[in-house]
């Protein structure tokens, strides 16, 4: 079932989750060690991560080194099928431009319809590790508008090479990121909500936020969205804090601010297990704010920490 479909037979609130595949090597049962717990909020659907491969140097026999491409954690769609199959839950698989050529992504959607994945989040991706900035496969994508309307050309049965018949293929639901507190490449957040509205035009039917950790900015982001016009669904991504390191990683990958109410409270910590502490107590307070204005889901980044999601979502629904 598609997501917007959640979304709109939906009578309350809905919780949904977001899992990384687990690093090159471990099976599937990490995968179910991570979700069981979770399956208790019946969860309206769950989000697969796509990390591309890195450029990494090997130390060869003569002392030289050769380039390779390493990719750490595989298995996106692999574990989506595996999510639909074993839990009947909806999957939404990650797409992205990097390191993908437009012919390699219509593979991937051809395999997704296969597998009977009715939705799919698409993003453009960062910068791979050894660029300075976002640059497309020769014959890729370069921004997620690009991807996007290359999926929604496939659900009008328009492939890249040739216009084939429909024979009732998935008709992917697509979501979209973004970014209250704006994309770090944004010159300005006006632009950046013109950019999210060119893909809301191109077909996007919801929206997923990156994390944040004060409210305002999330609503603030909303009404700033639909002064623009920008109408469809938009849910809040949260993350749970449980480290102090957490205090300078997360402004520098992902470009938000913790508040200051919050980082006082993790810099007073003693131990990782206050802190946990701290972020569950913020987590609750954030989620049931949002979930008292009506959003429309609460979509969780697990990353994890299942346990500490668990009993935070507990105390909700
Ligand atoms: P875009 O919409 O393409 O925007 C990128 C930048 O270009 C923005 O600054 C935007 O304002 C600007 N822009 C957009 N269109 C144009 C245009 N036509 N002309 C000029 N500028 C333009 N990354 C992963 O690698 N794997 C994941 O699984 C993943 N999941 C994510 C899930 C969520 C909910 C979020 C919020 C992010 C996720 N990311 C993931 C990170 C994401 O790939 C990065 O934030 C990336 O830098 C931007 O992706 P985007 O889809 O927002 O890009």
């Amino acid at each position: 079932m598609k997501v917007i479909d959640h979304i709109n037979q939906a009578k309350k609130t809905l919780v949904s989750f977001e899992i990384l595949p687990p690093l090159k090597g471990k099976g599937i049962k990490a995968i179910y060690d991570h979700l069981d717990p979770l399956m208790d909020f019946k969860p309206a659907f769950i989000n697969v991560t796509y990390h591309r491969s890195e450029t990494m140097f090997k130390k060869q026999a003569d002392g030289s080194f050769s380039k390779i491409e390493v990719r750490k954690r595989p298995g996106t769609v692999g574990i989506c099928a595996a999510i639909m199959q074993h839990y009947k839950v909806d999957p939404v698989p990650h797409l992205i431009c990097g390191g993908f050529t437009r012919e390699e992504t219509e593979h991937a959607l051809i395999d997704l319809a296969f597998l009977g994945i009715d939705n799919v989040l698409v993003l453009r991706g960062d910068a791979a590790k050894n660029e300075a900035s976002f640059e497309p496969e020769p014959n890729g994508n370069r921004y997620a508008i690009d991807l996007l309307k290359q999926v929604v050309n496939l659900n009008h049965g328009i492939y890249l090479e040739e216009e084939v018949k429909d024979y009732g293929n998935a008709k992917f639901c697509i979501g979209v990121a973004g970014y209250p507190e704006k994309h770090f490449e944004s010159p300005n957040r006006e632009m950046d909500i013109q950019y999210l509205k060119a893909k809301v035009a191109a077909g996007a039917e919801y929206v997923v936020t990156q994390m944040f950790f004060d409210n305002q900015k999330y609503f603030e982001y909303v009404d700033k969205c639909r002064e623009a016009g920008i109408t469809i669904p938009i849910i809040p991504g949260l993350k749970p804090i449980y480290s102090k390191k957490q205090l300078s990683i997360l402004p520098r990958i992902f470009h938000v601010d913790m508040p200051m109410a919050l980082s006082e409270a993790i810099t007073k910590a003693k131990t990782d297990e206050e802190v946990e502490e701290v972020g569950a107590d913020w987590l609750l307070a954030q989620s049931r704010e949002l979930k008292n204005a009506g959003v429309p889901v609460l979509h969780y980044y697990t990353l994890g920490k299942p346990k500490l999601i668990h009993k935070v979502v507990k105390e909700l629904f």
